[in-house]
């Protein structure tokens, strides 16, 4: 089976369960090009059969994979990281027709992936645990870090490609495996694609599976994760809206979580900073994916002294983002995921304008395209500047400040603690705010957004907690204390 697409041809897609492309029973449901509509692929409509199967082949997975030698380990994600090189095109193609994704951001996930899974390639060469001095003579203890089983995997739409990789192969690293439920939304780039690359990698049966489901059916699928008691972990991406749902549900079953959730990721220009780089870290990281990316920043607090140079130039450059079909390659926005995104934007723009705020650009929108907006003088209680609830799209709000603890607090007074920026040629400045920040990553120069394989991605307070990169290892294994005494 493949899951390519070709231009206009729809493609049906099934589960992948236990090393099999499965089942042709399943009703389908259309995935369709948010650009212009098209029906891209008929997925497969799963439930709990599907479900409970995928569950049972990863936890009989298991005892072989955890006990499976780092080299081979190794040798696995090393080729899977050559096959998602290899096709690069074919993925560009994939995010741009399932999920709007421009050129940019498609190539951005992709050299991020396969770097990931290089990096990922050598973990099982981690020291797998201390020995402990005890107080008692003749005791000797040992603490050795063991994976924890079936890890159960949300994925979202948005990033799909790179987030559903972060969702498989951190677990898989650390020797548990793994069901995925992509976003309905995407299920091909938010998971599926990724078993055909798992598996031509050569990774064994039932190691990583993967159910999909039709819209507002996620529900039968994800009670099958929370009761079996095979599942370990729930290692979720998405909106807090629906972690604090499945948290209830995680309290109830005593299963661990890790929440990788949504932000407010505020950028603070200070009078020092370069002007030219602050607006392309700005564009960047306010309209990468138009807007539709967790660490994107939805509000900029800058230094009354260089605040309207700084809005004259960041409108220009953001005027001039090419707008269309993210197929072509010169295209920066695309369209929004659906018609409720475009709502959502809408009404928030049209409220802050409603209570008297600036337009600078954008404000319309065409089909499920809507232009890349910036909004001054925004009255505080309008809903897209208080930072109470994330805004998912291209809308970005700035604000002058005349003292910058005053900004600071204002920056901090989200429930959100993902990403922060501060922009300054002074470093200690910079360093003195960012030491404050109550974020899981806070950049000095750079967008909100900078994300590297390597670097531990996650947040705090409503964003979530876990981390990505090496730090994963917390998320994903445990200790086990063993002791011997000499009788
Ligand atoms: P979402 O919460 O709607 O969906 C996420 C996943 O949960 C999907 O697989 C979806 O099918 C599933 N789901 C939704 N409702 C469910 C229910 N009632 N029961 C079981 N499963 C359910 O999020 P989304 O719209 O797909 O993604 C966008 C959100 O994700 C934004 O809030 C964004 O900030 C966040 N996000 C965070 C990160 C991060 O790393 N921190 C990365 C990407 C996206």
């Amino acid at each position: 089976m493949t899951i390519t697409v070709e231009q206009g041809s729809a493609t049906v897609t099934t589960h992948f369960i236990n090393g099999e492309w499965t089942d042709a029973e399943s009703p389908t449901f259309a995935v369709t090009n948010p650009f212009n509509g098209e029906v891209v692929a008929e997925a497969a409509a799963g439930g709990r059969r599907e479900a409970e199967a995928a569950v049972a082949a990863a936890a009989a997975a298991y005892p072989a994979w955890a006990a499976l030698a780092p080299g081979e380990r190794q040798r696995l994600f090393l080729k899977a990281a050559d096959i998602v090189d290899r096709r690069h095109e074919e993925l560009v193609e994939l995010m741009a027709v399932e999920g709007g994704a421009s050129r940019a951001f498609s190539s951005f996930q992709i050299r991020l992936s396969s770097a990931m899974l290089r990096q990922a390639a050598g973990w099982g060469y981690l020291p797998a645990g201390d020995v402990i001095r005890s107080d008692i003579p003749g005791r000797t203890a040992t603490v050795t870090r063991k994976p924890l089983g079936v890890v159960a995997g949300f994925t979202p739409w948005n990033g799909a490609f790179y987030l559903a990789w972060r969702t498989f192969l951190l677990p898989l690293a650390f020797g548990n495996t793994t069901v995925i439920k992509p976003s309905e939304l995407a299920p091909m780039s938010a998971g599926l694609v990724h078993a055909e690359i798992l598996e031509e990698a050569g990774f064994p049966a039932g190691t990583f599976n993967v159910v999909t489901h039709a819209p507002g059916e996620a529900a039968a699928i994800s009670d099958v994760f929370f009761e079996s008691p095979a599942v370990r972990c729930i290692n979720f991406t998405g909106s807090d809206k629906t972690a604090r749902i499945l948290g209830a549900q995680a309290g109830r079953a005593l299963k661990r979580m890790v929440l990788e959730l949504g932000g407010f990721n505020p950028v603070i220009l200070l009078d020092d900073a370069d002007i030219d780089e602050s607006i392309k870290a700005v564009t960047f990281g306010a309209f990468l994916h138009q807007g539709q990316v967790c660490m994107n920043s939805r509000k900029i607090y800058v230094d009354r002294s260089i605040h309207d140079e700084f809005v004259a130039g960041l409108t220009a450059r953001v005027k001039s983002l090419k707008i269309g079909d993210p197929r072509d390659p010169e295209v920066i926005i695309g369209p929004l995921i659906n018609e409720r995104a475009v709502q959502q934007i809408d009404e928030r723009v049209q409220d802050a304008l409603n209570r008297g705020a600036t337009l600078e650009t954008g404000g319309h929108s065409d089909g499920l395209i809507y232009e890349p907006t910036i909004l001054t003088h925004v009255p505080a209680d309008a809903i897209c500047t208080t930072g109470a609830d994330e805004t998912f799209g291209p809308l970005l709000v700035i604000e002058a400040f005349d003292d910058v603890e005053t900004a600071f607090r204002a920056a901090q007074d989200t429930p959100y603690g993902l990403s922060a920026s501060i922009m300054t040629r002074d470093r200690s400045r910079g360093l003195d705010l960012a030491e404050r920040f109550d974020t899981g990553i806070v950049h000095i120069n750079a967008p909100t957004m900078a994300s590297e394989a390597a670097l531990p991605v996650g947040g705090v307070k409503d964003s979530g907690w876990g981390r990505s990169g090496l730090y994963a290892i917390e998320d994903f294994t445990e200790l086990r204390l063993t002791t011997v005494s000499s009788k």
